[in-house]
């Protein structure tokens, strides 16, 4: 899965990357994420989960694989292509998560309207799991797979030809690895990270993010520090200033104490609000100088741990870093 920008790290040079290694197929969220990919010389194919329902034209013009998860979209998607070009399409089913995708209710209709359009070809039938990093929801996942079962199997049977079925994203593949079918859908742990605890000392995070110290300060007991003048030193203090603000992705919950990066391998807490562009950290008993590195999170303060700190999850976190933070690939 390589939606959002790929998880915010930057979605070309990871496509790249997974299509010299041979993955199978790419997923993203709309049309135009696909685009830019092909505009970028990716090949492989791509499948677009929610793609917009005037934009079929295009999915066809740039060999993308649409989502029809409606009986609307599929009635719209036959009206685009004029009953003459062939197309591969996947198949949603809701099986729980109730977001889109194909009720029970509707498959005999759905099987009825695919016959009469067999230059339609279903590539693959999924569905989506709503809780897989919960084991509390276990009995509810484990549902939602038989019932994935039972109606890809009555889709299926009604073809004649193979049709591949998917329900598992990240946590999905390390707790349910028994419904693995024909394809998975490695979202957010292909960039090492978990939202489950467990899950999460499996995997080593892919990304860094870091910044450089732009200024040192001494600032006298009982002087403010930023905006409103939050900040206030109960001693004297050394601050750094490091330039990376909100408008970077970094959260403003994060301020006056709330999150620490880390400085030659020491613990700097954030001093104050967090600006646009720019952030004060507590240098105080850190040996540093202007230049030095600053880690806004990496092993040391993980993204798991800022999620928690603001009542998120990391999905959200890494995927708020905007396209002013320079990404550097390393591999
Ligand atoms: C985002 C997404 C995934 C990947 O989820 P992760 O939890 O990041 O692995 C898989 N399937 C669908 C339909 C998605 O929207």
């Amino acid at each position: 899965m390589v939606k959002a920008f790929s998880y915010g790290l930057g979605t070309y040079d990871v496509a790249k990357l997974l299509e010299e290694n041979k993955v199978d197929y790419l997923g993203v969220a709309n049309t135009y994420e696909g685009i830019e990919l092909r505009k970028a010389g990716i090949k492989l194919p791509i499948m677009v989960m929610k793609p917009e329902l005037d934009s079929f034209d295009l999915v066809v013009k740039h060999n993308l694989t649409p989502t029809i998860f409606s009986l609307h979209a599929l009635k719209t998607l036959i009206n685009t292509l004029n009953n003459s070009i062939p197309i591969t399409i996947s198949l949603k089913i809701d099986t729980g998560m109730h977001r889109l995708g194909f009720d029970e209710g509707e498959i005999l209709t759905l099987i009825d309207l695919l016959k009469a359009h067999p230059f339609i070809v279903i590539e693959s039938i999924y569905s989506h799991l709503a809780a897989t990093d919960e084991s509390k929801h276990n009995e509810f996942t484990t549902q939602q797979i038989e019932v994935f079962k039972n109606i890809s199997n009555s889709i299926s049977k009604e073809f004649d030809y193979y049709i591949e079925r998917h329900i598992l994203n990240s946590n999905g593949i390390i707790n349910f690895n028994n419904a693995q079918m024909d394809m998975v859908r490695l979202g957010i742990g292909l960039y090492g990270v978990s939202s489950d605890d467990n899950s999460q000392k499996k995997l080593k995070s892919a990304s860094t993010l870091k910044s450089k110290i732009a200024q040192i300060k001494c600032i006298k007991k009982g002087d403010n520090i930023g905006y409103n003048r939050l900040g206030i030193a109960h001693e004297n203090l050394t601050i750094a200033t490091i330039p990376v603000g909100y408008a970077d992705g970094l959260s403003r919950s994060l301020g006056n104490g709330n999150w620490e990066m880390i400085i030659n391998n020491k613990k700097a807490s954030i001093v104050g609000n967090v600006c646009m562009d720019m952030v004060m950290i507590d240098v105080t008993n850190i040996k540093c100088q202007e230049g030095d590195e600053a880690f806004i999170f990496s092993d040391e303060n993980p993204i798991t741990e800022m999620a928690k700190r603001i009542g998120t999850i990391p999905y959200e976190i890494l995927t708020s870093y905007s396209p002013r933070v320079l990404r550097v690939f390393k591999y």
